[in-house]
């Protein structure tokens, strides 16, 4: 029997502001313990919240960027709940009026074409602290730090069909929101955490099917398998004659299964109520479009513009765009080099590979447009060959030195001296007479072995298309006379 799938995801994404949503502390993680607290966000009795404006300005651009209608007037709500990383026993968040709803995101759907994700709303609220249990000493350890870290809750409309299309609705979202630079969406770190809800129906169904949420993954690709092996739990489930409960269920990553955590047939069950000490937020329509004017240049529309504007590839276009600084590092290139496609090739293939070894991003690295374009330059004259200017660029980013400099101290000026050039290629006729041979009796592909020997015995310095020809050349002449 075949079933469809349904997901509905709801992400939550740490803002990466100075100071917590609604006290002075800071925002900052690693530090010691229940050292970046204060009275508001300990829950102390007479402290007072006051909201941050910059995690507004965070939700309005993620809003915006996600083609939301941002809501002009919201409040704030208490979601009550006890737990002991929650000292005040409820959670400032919003309920009835987020600060942005109906968005869409464009994904790259199964069936290959563009689709559009709903989103239902983004929604403001405060993180909880984080508790360490400490199995050693049969205990709890409570570091309330973390308490009161803006969160903006992203959440969509049962939209997605596949886990393949909430791999990519995740991998989208994250990209967007690079190029906002509203927080660094680190899944590990858990500053963008995901729970995936999940259901399956008979196609053609108009009902949904009972959900089941998922918690507990830390990266793209857990999300992935967890929704794989809870539609399969589910279906599993239902060919059994049995009905699938609406519960929580936590992935385990060892085990790679789900487990179930809590029952949660009472869907509503926090009972908000509108916050008392947070006055109503009004966001002025002239604030909202000053916002729309300065947001960046977002991944979709970089990529159709580069395409168009450099000639260059989707793909390669697609790969550029992945990071806004590359993106941005490859323009300055472009100004710099006609060549736009020599450039793209360079960037997506040498310098990521070497960038990935490094670790780190071509802006944070040493490297300038100006040192990769005199690279490019440098081989198109012959002073360096293509394969020697590899190594050339680990050089470059390693001492930061220029290439002409590390071209002349190692010695790797290309060979384009005739006389040398020639002495190499007649070598590789002496050393290899039996390829001679059969290349005179007609076999003409192995012209390129003798070209790779002579490249060899050069060490990579000869110019390779003045070899062939030498090659060429002095095969036609035959030092025995023979034509070849
Ligand atoms: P809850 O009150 O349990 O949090 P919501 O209605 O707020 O449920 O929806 C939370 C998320 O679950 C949303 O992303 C929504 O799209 C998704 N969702 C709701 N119903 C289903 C369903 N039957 N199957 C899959 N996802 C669902
Ligand atoms: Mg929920
Ligand atoms: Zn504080």
């Amino acid at each position: 029997m075949i079933f469809e799938t349904v997901i509905g995801l709801e992400v939550h994404l740490q803002l990466r502001t100075n100071t917590k949503i609604f006290c002075g502390c800071a925002n900052q993680f690693g530090e010691s313990p229940n050292t970046r607290t204060c009275p508001v966000c300990l829950g102390l009795p007479g402290s007072l919240p006051v909201f941050n404006a910059k995690a507004l300005e965070y939700a309005l651009k993620t809003g915006l960027a996600l083609n939301c209608e941002i809501n002009p007037q919201f409040k704030f709500d208490r979601k009550n709940y006890f737990y002991p990383d929650l000292t005040k026993a409820y959670q400032i968040s919003q309920f009835d009026q987020p600060v942005c709803r109906q968005g869409e995101l464009i994904i790259p759907g199964d069936g290959g074409a563009a689709k559009k994700i709903r989103i239902n709303r983004a929604h403001l609220e405060e993180d909880a602290g984080k508790l360490i249990h400490d199995d050693a000493r049969n205990c709890s350890l409570a570091d309330y730090n973390r308490a009161g870290t803006p969160l903006l809750e992203i959440v969509t409309e049962p939209d997605l069909r596949s886990s393949q299309e909430a791999y990519e609705y995740l991998r989208i979202l994250k990209l967007t929101l690079s190029y906002l630079d509203v927080s660094d969406c680190d899944m590990e770190k858990g500053s963008l955490r995901c729970d995936a809800n999940v259901s399956i129906r008979a196609p053609g169904d108009a009902k949904l099917g009972t959900k089941t949420e998922l918690k507990n993954m830390n990266s793209f690709k857990a999300v992935k398998a967890a929704i794989d092996y809870e539609v399969n739990r589910q279906r599993a489930v239902i060919l059994g004659g049995q009905r699938v409960v609406q519960e929580t269920r936590l992935w385990d990553e060892n085990k790679a299964m789900t487990f179930s955590m809590r029952s949660k047939e009472e869907a509503h069950d926090y009972r908000y109520f509108p916050e008392p000490d947070l006055p109503l937020v009004t966001v002025p329509e002239e604030v909202v479009e000053e916002m729309r004017q300065t947001l960046p240049e977002l991944p979709q529309a970089k990529m159709e513009r580069f395409t168009q504007t450099y000639g260059i590839s989707v793909y390669d276009a697609g790969v550029l765009a992945q990071d806004r600084l590359t993106a941005g590092f490859f323009e300055q290139c472009a100004a710099l080099y006609p060549e736009a496609k020599k450039i793209c090739n360079w960037l997506n293939g040498d310098v990521l590979k070497e960038m990935n070894e490094r670790k780190i991003t071509v802006a944070a690295s040493t490297l300038q447009p100006e040192d990769l374009v005199d690279l490019i330059r440098k081989i198109e004259e012959g002073a360096v060959s293509q394969l020697k200017a590899k190594d050339v660029l680990k050089i470059m980013l390693d001492s930061g030195k220029n290439c002409s400099a590390i071209i002349a101290e190692q010695g790797w000026g290309q060979v384009s001296n005739d006389e040398e050039l020639l002495k190499i290629a007649q070598q590789a006729l002496a050393d290899n007479p039996a390829t001679v041979a059969q290349i005179r009796e007609g076999k003409l592909s192995a012209i390129g072995f003798l070209v790779g020997q002579a490249m060899q015995k050069s060490g990579g310095k000869a110019n390779p298309k003045k070899i062939k020809e030498l090659i060429e050349k002095n095969l036609q002449a035959g030092a025995d006379g023979k034509p070849f």
